[in-house]
């Protein structure tokens, strides 16, 4: 029982990796806020959570609203005393060069993969320093680090959340506050098997496959297993780091022989 007591908050639980995530804190002893756009999702896996003997609420939240971020960690510290661990995971991806992206799409995609990272530590960090300490998991990405061709805004988000989360580490390390971020390679969540399960889907498999190192794509458990680290008392000498788990992926130089 790695967090048994603590409050959680994990952002796009509703689905994937947040799903999961959800999961396994709840199973380390965590009462998890299940926080997603889709209330509809955020309940199932907080009934889910409730089904296995964990504790879970489900909270509708846009992240890229600072009302809404800010109400619901008044609402946390309200119904929970306290705030332990905020693991900031919502996002998504858009395709196009930057030729090819409109403003609208570029702004709508920053206001929730980095707004929605600045706003959840903006309002959580005060509480936590306040009652001496926590820990923040951000969800970067492995093309925080390589360039790939026709997600040029993704990428530079991703990128964002990379520096910002080395730079809030430094100016909270003295608060008791560790802040970490995972970059996960490519992972099977429910948004890939939909991309996966279109027209061009048994290539765009092969093509995601073939770049890999090891010959598949990733589970969203395994990034859950990566942000229960970091948010456990195990990671305690940690941060200001972005862990890469992308199966060896981004180490590669090279093609596969
Ligand atoms: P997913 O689509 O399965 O889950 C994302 C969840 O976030 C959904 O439940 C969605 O409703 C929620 N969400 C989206 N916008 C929101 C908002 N504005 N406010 C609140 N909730 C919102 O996706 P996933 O693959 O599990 O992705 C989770 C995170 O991992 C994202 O930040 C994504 O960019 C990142 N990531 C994913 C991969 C991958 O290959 N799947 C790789 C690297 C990084």
């Amino acid at each position: 029982m790695k967090l048994e007591g603590r409050i959680a908050i994990i952002t796009g639980g509703g689905s994937g990796i947040g799903h999961e995530a959800c999961k396994l804190f709840a199973g380390e002893g965590a009462t998890v806020i299940v926080a997603d756009r889709d209330l509809e999702a955020a309940q199932r896996v907080a009934a889910e959570i409730a089904g296995q003997g964990g504790k879970a609420v489900a909270h509708r939240v846009d992240v890229s609203k600072e009302a809404e971020i800010e109400a619901m960690i008044v609402r946390t510290v309200a119904d929970h005393g306290r705030l332990d661990i905020l693991v900031n995971n919502a996002g998504y991806g858009i395709a196009g060069t930057v030729v090819e992206t409109s403003e609208a799409d570029w702004n709508a995609l920053m206001s929730v993969n980095v707004n929605g990272v600045f706003l959840g530590c903006k309002h959580a960090i005060p509480v936590m320093e306040k009652q001496g300490g926590g820990a923040i998991v951000n969800t970067a990405s492995a093309v925080a680090n390589v360039g790939i061709h026709g997600r040029a805004a993704y990428v530079a988000s991703k990128g964002a959340v990379a520096a910002l989360t080395r730079a809030m580490a430094t100016d909270h390390v003295e608060a008791n506050i560790r802040i970490n971020a995972v970059a996960p390679g490519t992972i099977e969540s429910p948004y890939f098997t939909k991309i996966l399960s279109g027209p061009d889907g048994a290539e765009l498999r092969r093509g995601l496959e073939e770049r890999q190192a090891m010959d598949r794509l990733g589970r969203p458990v395994e990034i859950a297993q990566a942000m229960l680290w970091l948010a456990s008392d195990d990671a305690s000498f940690c941060t200001g780091s972005v862990m890469v788990v992308d199966g060896g992926w981004t180490a590669r130089g090279d093609r596969k022989p």
